[in-house]
């Protein structure tokens, strides 16, 4: 399978500090990677090396094979990498359905058709959405901006998704809906590389697992090889 995303050696950090240390990992196209670690390991600042947010110092960032080292973070979201930070990206003082239009129209390339066809599919996998679609999103519950968030990274029309904890605080029930719509999006072809502390659902979803220690993998493999294994020891389990 080819390689959506692919981190070679990769070196980043803060003023003296570093944090990643040689990286080294790749995601396929196609599939649900879940980045996993204890706090502290590297695994936010590893998804805003990837998103331009912080210069790679060392070694390569590969987006489809080809070098995005010296690309700006704007530039990298118009290629299609798209973040979805700790704390959502939602516009609070706007409806959900301004919301989901700005989004729409930030797409690139696309014409009137495909971003009917695609809010459509937004309100169908998120029916709360269609349900609130003239409410603020500032007044929307913390799992209905999630889903929010993601709907929008959905219609930037992403060819992967940075998605960091999106389930922060939020209960089990809400985190399945989320998690559902997190695999309706890999149904459609986005590539998904996410952070996570919930490791149940994460490792139903992902193809692939990495765990990160200080700034390294220190385990990379399917998500049945990872349940049971040392790996796992220090997390809190959900
Ligand atoms: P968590 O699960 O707690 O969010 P993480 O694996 O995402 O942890 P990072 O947020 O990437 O870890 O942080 C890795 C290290 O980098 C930590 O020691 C943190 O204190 C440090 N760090 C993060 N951001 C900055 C910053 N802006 N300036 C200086 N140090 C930072």
């Amino acid at each position: 399978m080819a390689q959506r995303l692919q981190l070679d050696s990769v070196t980043a950090g803060y003023g003296r500090i570093e944090v990643l240390r040689n990286l080294s990992f790749s995601v396929p196209e196609g599939s649900v990677c879940a980045l996993l670690g204890p706090n502290g390991a590297g695994k936010t600042t590893t998804l805003s090396t990837i998103s331009g947010l912080l210069e790679a110092r060392r070694g390569r960032i590969l987006l489809d094979g080809r070098s995005i080292n010296r690309l700006t973070t704007y530039e990298r979201a118009s290629r299609g990498i798209i973040l979805i930070p700790e704390g959502r990206g939602v516009f609070p003082g706007l409806s959900v359905h301004d919301n989901l239009d700005i989004a729409a129209h930030a797409a690139r390339g696309v014409n009137d058709d495909w971003r009917r066809e695609q809010l459509a599919k937004v309100l169908e996998m998120f029916p709360r959405l269609h349900e609130r679609e003239d409410q603020r999103a500032g007044t929307l519950s913390g799992g209905e901006q999630q889903m929010l968030a993601l709907s929008r990274a959905f219609l930037a029309k992403p060819k992967v998704l940075l998605l960091d904890e999106i389930s922060m605080g939020l209960a089990p029930q809400v985190v399945a809906q989320l998690f559902d719509g997190v695999r309706r999006l890999r149904d459609e072809g986005v590539t998904i590389l996410l952070v996570e502390q919930y490791l149940t659902y994460a490792l139903d979803l992902a193809d692939v697992c990495y765990v990160m220690a200080k700034g390294r993998i220190v385990f990379a493999g399917e998500p049945e090889e990872l349940r049971g294994s040392s790996s796992l020891a220090g997390y809190a389990t959900a």
